[in-house]
């Protein structure tokens, strides 16, 4: 099916498109990013806060692809023993070329001896959406939870098989695609930009 409109993620992360596709399923509008349209340019993600990042994210793909609509996705997790790192740093935790699994054992070694009940942390998602013509949005979407004591379970991506949700007694990394949209700070997120979508498209 050909659709009239086109939404491009401004992102080539694969977690967060699989998740993007699952979450805009039912809207009328083409999902696209840029590799699938050809564009490898990247920005540099030079803000301090989410919104920042998602705008500057938003705004530069928009540039490249001006008849479409573009949303930024920036997301991360904030720990409260860590002083709410990683935080904006979430991708670049560990270093440039660090794997998600040495991310996971970086935060994971920080949190050695620390107990339960202090293990608190939350997923934050700041989407921005930039209209052809340049009118923007931003929707916001946090979900809390603990970072487990070890990782468990293969689905998702970054820092799922850490991070626990307590409503399900399961880490995100054991969650189908579908449950954890349900719950998750992207969902959450994601709720508020189809509202907007279904109004604005
Ligand atoms: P960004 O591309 O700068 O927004 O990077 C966000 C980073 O935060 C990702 O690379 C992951 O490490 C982490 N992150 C964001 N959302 C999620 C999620 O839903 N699950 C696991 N990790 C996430």
């Amino acid at each position: 099916m050909a659709f009239i409109q086109q939404l491009l993620i401004a992102s080539n992360n694969q977690g967060k498109i699989k998740e993007y596709q699952v979450l805009l399923e039912g809207l009328s509008m083409g999902v696209t990013w840029p590799v699938k349209e050809g564009i490898q340019e990247q920005p540099e993600e030079t803000g301090v806060t989410f919104e920042e990042n998602a705008l500057i994210k938003a705004r530069f793909f928009a540039r490249l692809a001006p008849s479409c609509w573009v949303i930024g996705d920036d997301s991360g997790l904030e720990v409260d023993a860590l002083g709410g790192e990683p935080g904006v740093r979430s991708a670049r935790y560990a270093g440039p070329d660090a794997s998600e699994a040495d991310r996971n054992r970086l935060l994971l070694s920080k949190l050695q001896g620390v107990p339960w009940k202090r293990r608190t942390a939350r997923f934050v998602c700041v989407i921005a959406l930039v209209r052809p013509g340049g009118a923007e949005s931003t929707f916001t979407g946090v979900c809390n939870g603990n970072i487990a004591f070890e990782p468990k379970g293969g689905v998702g991506f970054g820092y799922d098989p850490v991070f626990y949700a307590p409503e399900l007694g399961k880490t995100f990394g054991e969650l189908d695609l579908a449950i954890k949209n349900r719950l998750s700070h992207r969902g959450l997120a994601g709720t508020k930009l189809i509202e907007a979508l279904s109004r604005l498209a």
